[in-house]
């Protein structure tokens, strides 16, 4: 995997600077979460990452390659949404499955890889369900596989526990940490929780004002045991 890096990079609406020309090296295979209070610009920086938000300067680059102005589905990285967003009407198997549908690959080659990826979050057995038929959490360990079958260098996932019960954040936690392990690929995660990235980050970012106040392992950040 590659390491994600960004370049003074810059995000304005308006006359608001939401990022204020942050320099950051993600590195290859690590779990990095983006801490900071609400409006420090966690998700504007998330999105330009992804491809869903227009860079208004500087670069980002992954293995060395710009991939500043590419869009979403070619760029190597996927995004996890914070309400899961999937497909109410397709089952979940289809649900995963769909960024190969758009890709033209014929539905068998489709389904065994959404089955593959189901297995790696524990869901195959409810491949054939609708998604309002799951519990949040389970909805929350599809749209995971869902992003993971495009075979991203890093993903992106942005308060991804927040909707979850306390009980199961902790869980789902774990399962994060396993599946980035098991990967080695890089997560970046965004959160206004401590907890949360003191529990799963290798670094952590902080944020104020658009700016990274500090950056390091959890140890020098927060001078944790
Ligand atoms: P965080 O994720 O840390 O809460 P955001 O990146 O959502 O921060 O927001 C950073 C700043 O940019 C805030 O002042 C917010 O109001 C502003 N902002 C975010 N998205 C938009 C938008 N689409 N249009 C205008 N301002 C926005
Ligand atoms: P988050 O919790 O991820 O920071 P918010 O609740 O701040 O997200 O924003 C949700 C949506 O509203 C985002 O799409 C964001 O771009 C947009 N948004 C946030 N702040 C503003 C703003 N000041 N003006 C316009 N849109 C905004």
């Amino acid at each position: 995997t590659l390491n994600l890096e960004l370049v003074a990079t810059v995000k304005r609406y308006g006359d608001t600077v939401a990022v204020d020309a942050i320099n950051h090296k993600f590195k290859s295979g690590t779990y990095s979460c983006l801490l900071g209070p609400s409006g420090c610009g966690k998700s504007s920086t998330l999105r330009m990452i992804a491809g869903h938000e227009q860079v208004s300067e500087g670069d980002i680059l992954l293995g060395g390659a710009n991939i500043t102005d590419l869009p979403p589905a070619s760029r190597g990285t996927a995004m996890m949404f914070q309400n899961y967003a999937l497909f109410p009407h397709i089952s979940v198997a289809d649900n995963v499955a769909f960024s190969q549908k758009m890709q033209g690959i014929a539905k068998p080659a489709r389904l065994k890889r959404a089955m593959e990826l189901l297995e790696l979050v524990d869901m195959v057995s409810y491949a054939d369900r609708l998604p309002d038929q799951l519990s949040g959490g389970q909805q929350q360990r599809v749209a995971l596989a869902r992003a993971l079958i495009t075979e991203p260098s890093v993903l992106l996932l942005d308060e991804p526990l927040s909707a979850l019960d306390p009980f199961l954040r902790i869980k789902m936690r774990l399962e994060l940490k396993r599946l980035q392990r098991e990967l080695g690929i890089s997560f970046i995660h965004v959160t206004h929780s401590q907890d949360e990235a003191l529990a799963l980050a290798d670094d952590i970012i902080v944020m104020n004002g658009g700016k990274i106040e500090q950056a390091g392992s959890p140890r020098s950040v927060f001078n944790a045991p």
